[in-house]
């Protein structure tokens, strides 16, 4: 019969207990989650979270097999659609599946979000509002506020499917709707294919942009500087829509989405030159809130999720999948993100945007 030493009988004990301890803290993490979001209890400190998702005697940051800090996913630009009802010549996220998560699903991936540290989310498409009639996209919307108490909540659409009853129903819960418009000039927008046969474009905005102060949702544009418009002198229009934000954007390439063989659009010949861009830039440079993205500012600055929550990697000039936060979380995913944290802060990615602070004179 054979005979251990206490030490070794301790350590034997020890390693025998490990595996379904391990397995219990597991299964608990959820339970955490769920509590912690059933209850309101406050959001802890990135530190925090990470030790509670690590299991029981792994290092911690700083201890031996040093941990390098995660990307924190403070904003969040979630593509849950791919369908649109326009058809941008320049689109670099088109329609290439029609998939769209369960809504359950979706929500699960959110609170995982914001377990890890998000603080903006940022509804996008696709056309946001073109599945299930924007009840989905509002559901969304309102659990974000309500629920997970995200700081900021905030929608990019065309603007051509939104109806008044969309924001007495969810507009108390929004912080921010962007418009994306790209000309004031009808004509234009028919030539890069935003715009529908008997919708104009410009009206639609003007009449949001009234909601938008009806309902107290602060009201944002979103434009692209493409061959078609990079001469248009917009600073009347832009002025008297006085947006919290105009947003202006560098026609860009994304291989397989607006450019090479697998793509479902050529976007060649909207490209612009930087000296192009800077000129457009030069001439509205008395608009205030005139917020400007070069291509290169755009590039890795944006944590793009798309219809199946995998983190988007545009680092090689197209987007590569990670896997879905869903299957194996977030920290995980956010490795092959291609997120360059330096340039999201760099070109202002962290601003006042919760409506709450931003102190408007409805
Ligand atoms: S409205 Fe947006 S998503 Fe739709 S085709 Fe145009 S750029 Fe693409």
């Amino acid at each position: 019969m054979w005979m251990l030493e206490p030490s070794a009988f301790a350590g034997k004990l020890l390693s025998a207990l490990r595996l379904p301890l391990g397995s219990l803290w597991k299964s608990l993490v959820p339970l955490l989650c769920w509590l912690r979001a059933a209850f309101g209890l406050p959001g802890t400190e990135r530190r925090q979270q990470l030790q509670v998702q690590r299991e029981p005697g792994e290092p911690t940051e700083g201890e031996e097999g040093d941990i390098p800090a995660a990307t924190t996913p403070t904003s969040v630009n979630y593509h849950f659609t791919r369908q649109c009802n326009y058809k941008c010549g320049f689109c670099f996220h088109t329609a290439k599946t029609s998939f769209v998560l369960p809504l359950q699903e979706a929500k699960r991936g959110l609170l995982l979000l914001k377990e890890a540290g998000m603080e903006k989310i940022n509804f996008s498409g696709g056309e946001p509002f073109i599945h299930d009639r924007g009840e989905y996209l509002g559901k969304l919307v309102r659990f974000c506020k309500e629920e997970l108490q995200l700081p900021s909540v905030s929608i990019v659409s065309n603007g051509s499917l939104i109806r008044e009853r969309w924001f007495q129903s969810y507009g108390e819960f929004l912080d921010i709707l962007a418009i994306s418009c790209d000309s004031f000039d009808e004509s234009v927008n028919v030539l890069i294919g935003r715009g529908q046969a008997k919708k104009n474009h410009v009206e639609n905005l003007q009449k949001l942009r009234a909601w938008c102060r009806d309902y107290r949702v602060a009201f944002k544009i979103n434009s692209v500087i493409n061959r078609f418009n990079v001469d248009e002198d917009m600073n009347e229009e832009i002025k008297a829509l006085n947006p919290v934000r105009w947003k202006v954007f560098q026609c860009l390439l994304i291989e397989g989405e607006n450019s090479g063989e697998d793509a479902l659009r050529e976007a060649g010949r909207f490209v612009i030159s930087d000296e192009e861009f800077e000129g457009f830039l030069e001439r509205h440079k008395g608009v205030s809130c005139l917020v400007p993205e070069s291509n290169q500012k755009m590039k890795d600055s944006y944590l793009i999720l798309d219809e199946y929550m995998r983190f988007l990697n545009c680092r090689n000039g197209r987007k590569e999948p990670s896997k879905s936060i869903l299957d194996v979380g977030v920290e995980e995913a956010i490795k092959f993100s291609g997120f360059d944290e330096k340039m999201f802060l760099k070109r202002g990615g962290k601003y006042v945007w919760s409506k709450a602070d931003l102190k408007l004179d409805w």
